[in-house]
């Protein structure tokens, strides 16, 4: 989309290069020009080219043009014509390696182009006395000349007096060899690399140096020619630009970097997916479970990122909490609300229980039902929460007989508790009993309106289930349990009959009570 301006400015900068290319090759003339000048108007030159002596001639020759002037003035040629461009002087020495040459360029019968070298006159006849206003009006010329060495650069003055003044003598020629230390030079002046070529006739048509620098597209090399003397192709130069691509839309950097981002977003994406969605979602479905379960589990917490396993170990914070909760409202179920004692649906639970145990596994239990006695008369005399607070002293004398786990004491409803030891002997049994009653005599809670005792006093009635080997018990379990509540309920009554503040048992095998429940269903019936 920015293609057509990065284009246009490329081409601005091949055009810059080419200006620099030109303006590199008049640098480098005009010192050439500048000391050819030098030379060509100075009296000595002048006096020279009037002087008839040959010796003053050889001096001039010997002492102005020793090899080491041409190092010092970069020059590989000087050349002195008469005004009838008969060649007076003439030197090669090549500046840059030290090897003396020898130019025909003098010889213009051979060379007639060579002619140019003569500068043009500018005014028709100048007077000899009168001095030239400038510089610029002395004679001269200058351009690339043909040479047995190559091309060379020339600067041709006419041969004045220093103030410009006199007849002009005949014309001073400098020429400086297109070498590749030349080039060098000139390549320090552009960003861009030079080359030099010769040219043919085929490249007539090319740009000259110097040329309108227009491009209209981008390119990667530019050639300028330069003409000889005659103005035939000489030579071509070559200039390389810097920068002639435009990026391309999508070269082979770009390609490798789209390949890189996408293999970057599909890492991100599976980095993404590995460390958060994956883990996410596992823990979504683990609480998922848990919910359709109901049963709270703890979540793991080996997941990739820290957060995560905050959330789990928060999570499971909250569920121990939970857990915590809910075993509190179960206990609370199955806890009697005055008294802190197990209530009676904990009782029947346990009673069940027991019952398969004892249909299953012959392994026998003990029901006992105790009530206060004359407990109205207590209420009635000492007031509602004072009856509140014997039965929470009531459930404590009581409870301390059941100390194993299986056992259990619990408040029936009313003045009345219910009992249940599994699988115990006679002899421990009455013991426990014994020491029931007599815990009362020890609380000794003031009773001031019982007729049997000066303080609380309970009846207890007892049932004590018996298995029997390899008996079946074919009704369902929960009959033993109802039957043994029944005959402990009898056993009390009967306790309460004979004055209360006693005991009174009975002992009962599966069996009978099996036998117990066959003869209700036929009396139903
Ligand atoms: P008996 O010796 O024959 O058992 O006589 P009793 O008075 O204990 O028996 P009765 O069934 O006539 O009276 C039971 C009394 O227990 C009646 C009621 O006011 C009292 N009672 C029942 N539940 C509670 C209770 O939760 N708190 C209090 N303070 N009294 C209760
Ligand atoms: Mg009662
Ligand atoms: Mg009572």
């Amino acid at each position: 989309m920015q293609l057509p301006l990065i284009e246009a400015s490329l081409v601005k900068l091949s055009e810059q290069e080419l200006t620099s290319l030109n303006y590199a090759f008049q640098q480098m003339r005009k010192p050439l020009q500048t000391i050819n000048y030098d030379y060509a108007v100075w009296d000595r030159t002048y006096s020279y080219m009037k002087s008839n002596s040959a010796s003053a001639k050889r001096y001039y020759e010997k002492h102005e043009y020793p090899d080491d002037t041409f190092k010092s003035l970069k020059v590989d040629g000087v050349f002195i014509f008469n005004r009838t461009n008969q060649p007076v002087f003439s030197k090669g020495f090549n500046h840059r390696n030290d090897i003396p040459l020898v130019f025909e360029l003098t010889d213009f019968k051979q060379h007639p182009q060579n002619i140019a070298l003569s500068p043009q006159t500018k005014q028709a006849h100048p007077p000899a006395s009168k001095p030239l206003d400038s510089p610029d009006d002395v004679p001269s010329t200058h351009g690339v000349i043909a040479t047995r060495y190559g091309p060379a650069i020339y600067s041709s003055t006419s041969i004045l007096k220093s103030d410009r003044s006199g007849s002009q003598l005949g014309y001073l020629v400098f020429i400086r060899l297109i070498d590749e230390w030349f080039i060098a030079e000139l390549s320090q002046y552009t960003a861009a690399g030079v080359e030099i070529a010769m040219a043919d006739a085929a490249d007539a048509q090319l740009a000259r140096l110097g040329a309108n620098t227009k491009l209209n597209k981008v390119t990667a090399t530019s050639e300028r020619l330069i003409t000889n003397v005659d103005g035939k192709p000489l030579l071509k130069l070559v200039l390389y630009h810097t920068n002639n691509q435009p990026p391309p839309m999508l070269d082979y950097s770009i390609i490798i970097l789209l390949v890189e981002m996408s293999f970057l977003l599909i890492l991100a994406y599976f980095l993404y997916s590995y460390f958060l969605v994956r883990p996410v979602r596992k823990l979504a479905s683990d609480i998922k479970k848990m919910d359709k379960s109901r049963e709270i589990k703890k979540l793991r917490y080996h997941y990739p990122i820290t957060e995560l396993v905050k959330v789990a170990t928060h999570f499971n914070a909250l569920m121990g909490t939970i857990q915590e909760q809910t075993k509190q409202l179960n206990e609370q179920v199955f806890i009697d609300k005055l008294t802190n004692i197990p209530n009676r649906r904990a009782f029947e639970q346990r009673l069940e229980t027991y019952c398969q145990l004892l249909a299953r596994q012959q392994i026998g239990f003990t029901l006992i039902i105790a009530d206060v006695d004359h407990f109205k008369e207590y209420n009635d005399t000492l007031g509602h929460l004072a009856g509140d607070e014997a039965l929470i002293k009531v459930a404590q004398t009581l409870s301390q007989q059941f100390y194993r786990a299986e056992d259990i004491c619990a408040r029936f409803g009313g003045e009345e508790f219910i009992m249940l030891f599994r699988d115990i002997p006679d002899e421990p049994l009455q013991r426990k009993l014994d020491a029931m009653l007599h815990s009362f005599a020890e609380l000794n809670l003031p009773h001031p309106n019982s007729s049997t005792a000066n303080y609380v006093t309970v009846s207890l009635g007892v049932c004590t289930v018996v298995a029997v080997d390899d008996f079946e018990f074919k009704s369902e379990s929960h009959i033993i349990g109802s039957q043994a509540a029944l005959i402990a309920d009898k056993a009390l009554y009967h306790a309460k009959a004979c004055g209360r503040n006693q005991l009174s048992k009975t002992t009962i095998t599966v069996d009978e009570i099996e036998q117990l429940e066959a003869n209700k269903i036929g009396h139903q019936a």
